[in-house]
């Protein structure tokens, strides 16, 4: 089998090792695409501390394009150079989810541990999140990957498939938003800032960002915020009732994992307002509600997942918007980083000032 160079973790919680490790070639349904980026999202940090579990040893990394470099049988509609994004809903087209048009809630399991990834002597090693993009090459299912135009630059292209279908399809697919609604977005990180983009472009009235972070709601602003509230504020929903005219909001989009924010979130909803969970807390972890409240004004809770997306219908509007000037990409990037120095990178995410570390690999 070839080897590719790959982060590899071994232990929860400890650095990611560089080292060689077999890719076998694609097979029926699948593509190989050479990785010219992939960024660090805080789910493959999750991951890497032991937050979710999962067989070790493994390889973390989801948010990447590059060019196909081999295609398997029955491939349809992808040739080798093509230029795609690569995302982790590998999704079988089939079950009742697929069928019904969910396919990020498929419901067929994928045997990461046998998929395509083994050591450098043959053990088993699990392609995370079916995609283990923190290696020179993936080997994923076709349905898994979007064709997108060869002059898009890879890092900026990376970013679209997770952190900004999650954000922006959040706000447009999972909260349904109409133009004119009030939006609370909580936490203004790497998907905090496109579920703000998402309601500007989906017409948005007022966009309120809150963050524990003064200079994360700065960047908040550029990216469609009308209104900002620090969350370290005592009651801090009360600035934004004020920010929407002295009523909650249609639509609170939850952002972050951190379960205060959880908490807090209804506090900032109106009357028949909807709340989004998007930030995805440890296992275990508990919230806690009034059930009363909600019942008696008619709000509600939605769980999103990958921003409900169908990435062949959404990721080529996502990418024209970011043609047209619309959609934020390159501002979304705080630095790039060469494999070798991922521990460095991921280093940096966890201080929570980054916007959106990318690896950059070598052709
Ligand atoms: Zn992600
Ligand atoms: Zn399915």
């Amino acid at each position: 089998m070839p080897t590719i160079k790959a982060a590899v973790c071994h232990e929860f919680g400890s650095p990611l090792v560089i080292e060689d490790v077999q890719l076998a070639a694609p097979r029926t349904g699948e593509v190989e695409v050479t990785l010219d980026a992939v960024a660090i999202c805080h789910s493959d940090i999750s991951f890497a501390e032991g937050a979710w579990g999962g067989f070790l040893p493994a390889v973390y990394g989801h948010e990447a394009a590059g060019v196909i470099s081999a295609v398997g049988d029955n491939v349809q509609g992808f040739a080798a150079g093509d230029s795609v994004v690569v995302t982790l809903i590998r999704s079988c087209g089939s079950c009742p989810s697929c069928a019904g048009g969910a396919p990020t809630l498929c419901e067929t399991p994928y045997d990461a541990v046998n998929g395509p990834l083994k050591t450098a002597d043959g053990a088993p090693l699990m392609q995370a999140m079916a995609c283990g993009a923190f290696a020179e090459r993936v080997v994923v299912d076709q349905r898994q990957i979007v064709k997108i135009p060869s002059e898009i630059a890879k890092d900026v292209a990376a970013l679209i498939s997770c952190g900004v279908i999650t954000g922006v399809g959040a706000a447009v697919n999972a909260a349904k938003l109409r133009a004119g609604e009030d939006v609370v977005v909580i936490g203004a990180g790497g998907v905090g800032l496109n579920a703000i983009q998402g309601a500007r472009i989906a017409g948005a009235r007022r966009i309120v960002a809150v963050d524990l972070s003064e200079e994360k709601l700065e960047i908040a602003k550029e990216f469609g915020a009308t209104h900002t509230v620090l969350g370290r504020l005592d009651a801090p929903w009360k600035a934004s009732y004020k920010a929407l005219g002295g009523r909650g909001a249609d639509v609170v989009l939850v952002t972050v994992g951190a379960i205060p924010a959880y908490e807090q979130a209804t506090r900032y909803l109106g009357i028949g307002g909807r709340m989004v969970m998007i930030g995805m807390p440890h296992s275990g972890a508990k919230a806690s509600y009034e059930p009363v409240i909600m019942a008696a004004i008619g709000q509600g809770m939605i769980g999103s997942k990958m921003g409900d997306v169908v990435i062949q219908r959404d990721i080529p509007w996502m990418v024209d918007l970011y043609q047209q000037g619309r959609l934020k990409l390159d501002e979304l990037i705080s630095g790039r980083w060469k494999l070798e120095d991922i521990n460095a990178a991921i280093a940096d995410t966890k201080t929570g000032s980054a916007r959106r570390n990318v690896i950059l690999f070598d052709r």
